[in-house]
């Protein structure tokens, strides 16, 4: 029986921090199906022998967490729609013996958001605070949503001009000094950097400048309730933390490697809140 169950992976390095296996375990056992979720410490230099060795170590595929997106997507045969516009890999199967590489943060990001503000995606422009891997993400489920107007605001300037670029039409580039000026009209204010994470206090943007109606969103996840989400929570807005986008990027993984659609659940949710709450 051990021999035919089905296997897959969560590679990254470091890994021992990563909830994947705790969301796909809970779904394994759920379903009732005989397969594994194993985390895979890997080093960059080992990346490539990694890859190449998975159909022989029998993985079904699995996923793939820093510092490895942009390694993997060099490294999968064909690669889907959402990856090819992310530039980045997290989520890696196989199909008639082709390795595929899939990106599925735009989609965990957009879902999160339908489940918990429904017509976030007719709110008015976005304002995207961050231009690093996550943020590319988002403005790719942004643009697929018909948001017409997307304003991304970074650190450095160069960084998010890229992205600019990259995404095209739509899509503006912003020094951190124009934020307040940014957000007088917006709808909805994501912060995609890994400012407001535990250890890296500070605020970027002052949710009191949004109109009313506007959503904050960030997907930042530890702590769950961000200094950004609080100021905003403090000032009436609706928010969503970012929880949401991890459990729900990792529903096209499992349905490819094994076989079930699944569901995020209250109960899931609230396992890896107390998993969160435990190594805080
Ligand atoms: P990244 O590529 O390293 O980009 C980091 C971004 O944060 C850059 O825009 C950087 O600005 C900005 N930044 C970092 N420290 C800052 C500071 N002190 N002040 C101002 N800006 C700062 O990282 P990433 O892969 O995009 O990930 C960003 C965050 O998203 C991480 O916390 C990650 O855990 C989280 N994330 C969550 C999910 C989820 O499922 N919820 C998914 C993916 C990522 P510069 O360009 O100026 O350096």
């Amino acid at each position: 029986m051990a021999e035919t169950s089905i296997r897959a992976f969560v590679v990254g390095h470091p890994i021992a921090h990563s909830r994947s296996p705790k969301i796909h375990r809970h779904w394994l056992e759920a379903f009732g199906i005989a397969g594994s979720y194993e985390a895979v410490d890997v080093a960059p230099a080992g990346l490539a022998a990694f890859v190449g060795g998975l159909n022989r170590q029998g993985f079904r595929g699995g996923n793939v967490t820093i510092p490895h997106k942009e390694g993997v997507f060099a490294l999968a045969e064909r690669r889907d729609e959402a990856a090819e516009e992310i530039g980045a890999v997290n989520t890696l199967w196989f199909e008639d013996g082709t390795l595929w590489g899939g990106n599925t943060d735009a989609h965990g990001f957009a879902a999160n958001l339908d489940e918990y503000a429904l017509d976030w995606d007719r709110n008015g422009p976005a304002v995207v605070l961050g231009a690093g891997g996550a943020a590319r993400a988002v403005v790719h489920a942004l643009k697929q949503r018909g948001i017409k107007d997307i304003r991304i605001v970074n650190r450095t300037l160069a960084r998010a001009r890229e992205l600019g670029d990259r995404f095209g039409a739509g899509v503006s580039a912003h020094a951190l000094g124009a934020t307040g000026e940014l957000l007088a009209d917006a709808g909805l204010l994501v912060n995609t950097t890994a400012l407001g994470m535990h250890g890296n206090e500070g605020l970027l943007a002052d949710p009191a400048l949004l109109p009313e109606k506007a959503i904050v969103t960030d997907i930042v996840y530890v702590p769950l309730e961000t200094p950004l989400l609080a100021a905003a929570k403090a000032h009436g807005l609706k928010t969503v933390d970012g929880l949401g986008m991890l459990l729900h990027q990792a529903v096209p993984g499992f349905e490819h490697w094994f076989g079930k659609r699944p569901v995020v659940t209250p109960d899931l949710r609230a396992s890896i809140v107390a998993d969160l709450g435990a190594a805080a």
